[in-house]
């Protein structure tokens, strides 16, 4: 039968816990800082946004956390998700490199993103929640909310950046299919949207003004809270059943990653497949390099500064230490929705910050390249983000090639791209346009950050 392709583990190995790397890190993360004082802020500051044990999640130090039975019930729609060694793109390569990547596309929406909506709205229904607004870009995180919304009995409203709203319908009418009620943001239903609409009328929208809708109207209202899909640190621990499936999956294909990459627009998916092998490398002495692979347009890690700044553009959420270009910077409108974010996780900023992540950017074209490769090798067609991470593998396995090097590559795959027909139109149309690092606009955004001693 030839060599295994597939490295599949049964229902019964899906993870019981979710691993929280605060527990492991060198120095651990600084503190997040009230909005308004700039002081450390406390769980009851969060209280009005998110649920008790959710808080708790996001300041805790346990290194290990305990899936509840119920979320564990929906993840057996989908996990543990497959990890597939890409032996057809190796060949096509002509690489030594042994490339493997997991396949979160494989879940009912189609992302990785799923992991944590279902464990958010679980919280928020216990507590007594009855309704959840949220952000999306892509629509990825919108559609993975809505189908969890929809298995606990919650309404859902979504604030959808403008720009994805024209690009992807059918990602709109996903939501709405799930029972979701979803608009174009910015948009007339805020204070926020409606300040910004009058400033800029034909603005993209971008992710920072679409949380401030939806920040604005959880605060609103005593029924709802506010959902993330990606930045906060219990959004990235909930990912790390990714990795944690993925270790016991290279156990099975008997090898062990030289490098794991994945592409980074808060960096949920990246810390989901990277920090359980990030834990063998700081308590095991493992080798393994990791990389965060973002867009040139939007190169918060590679171009950004590493300092407090707000998690949105109207500057209500709190102060978080990260790699920002300036809350109030609003990238053009690539293809990669899910990437078009000012900031990043500060846990991610933390390992880039200490030396144990890198990260690098590329243009548009180059990674709808790396995707129609891909594509055509292993048939896959993969979300414009999740092609960040392929044109980062594809690039170490030629690397590899040069060298003559049987490095071993372990990608995230964080969605497929069966709802991005139109920029994969437009890429084959020679259409797709190749935006310079913005630098003005960076510099511009970058004032509106608060100095903070
Ligand atoms: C949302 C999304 C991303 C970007 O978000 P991260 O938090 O950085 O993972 C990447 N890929 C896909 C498929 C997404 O839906």
């Amino acid at each position: 039968m030839g060599e295994t392709t597939k490295f599949l583990l049964p229902e019964s190995e899906i993870p019981e816990r979710w691993y929280n790397i605060a527990a492991d890190l060198p120095k651990g993360p600084p503190p997040v800082l009230h909005p308004g004082t700039q002081q450390p802020i406390g769980p009851q500051d969060l209280a009005p946004l998110f649920p008790m044990e959710l808080i708790k999640q996001e300041v805790s130090t346990e290194r290990y956390i305990d899936i509840p039975d119920e979320v564990r019930e929906v993840y057996k729609l989908w996990r543990p998700t497959p990890l597939i060694r890409a032996r057809r793109l190796e060949k096509a390569l002509g690489t030594p490199a042994h490339i493997y990547f997991k396949y979160e596309g494989a879940s009912p929406v189609g992302s990785h993103k799923p992991n944590t909506a279902v464990a958010q709205a679980y919280y928020n229904k216990q507590e007594g929640i009855t309704r959840l607004t949220t952000e999306t870009g892509a629509g990825q995180w919108g559609t993975a909310l809505a189908m969890a919304c929809n298995f606990f009995g919650m309404e859902l409203k979504i604030y959808m950046v403008k720009v994805s709203y024209g690009q992807k319908p059918y990602r709109r009418s996903m939501m709405q299919l799930y029972g979701a009620n979803v608009v174009a943001s910015p948009s007339a239903d805020t204070e926020a949207g409606r300040a910004i609409l009058a400033e800029m009328p034909d603005t993209p929208g971008s992710l920072g003004i679409a949380i401030s809708e939806a920040v604005e109207d959880a605060a609103k209202r005593d029924d709802t809270k506010y959902s993330l899909g990606s930045v906060l640190n219990h959004v990235l621990m909930h990912q790390t059943i990714i990795g944690q499936e993925a270790l016991r999956q290279m156990e099975l294909a008997g090898e062990y990653p030289d490098v794991v990459i994945g592409c980074a627009g808060g960096g949920s998916n990246l810390a989901g497949i990277a920090f359980p092998f990030m834990r063998e490398r700081l308590v095991a002495g493992k080798k393994t390099r990791f990389i965060a692979v973002e867009p040139e347009a939007c190169p918060s890690l590679t171009k950004g500064e590493y300092r407090y700044d707000f998690g949105d553009t109207a500057g209500m959420t709190p102060l978080v230490k990260m790699y920002t270009l300036g809350h109030t910077f609003i990238p053009e409108g690539i293809h990669a929705g899910g990437l078009r974010y000012h900031g990043m996780a500060n846990l991610i900023c933390e390992l880039y910050d200490q030396g144990l992540m890198e990260a690098r950017a590329y243009h548009q074209n180059t990674v709808f390249e790396a995707a129609v490769q891909f594509t055509r090798a292993e048939a896959i067609v993969p979300a414009p983000e999740s092609a960040h991470a392929i044109r980062a593998a594809i690039d170490e396995a030629l690397a590899a090639k040069q060298s003559g090097d049987k490095k071993v590559i372990l990608f995230n795959l964080s969605g497929h791209g069966y709802f991005d027909m139109t920029a994969y139109d437009n890429y084959l149309a020679g259409k797709l346009q190749d935006f310079a690092y913005p630098e003005q606009k960076v510099r511009e955004a970058m004032q509106q950050v608060p100095v903070i001693a």
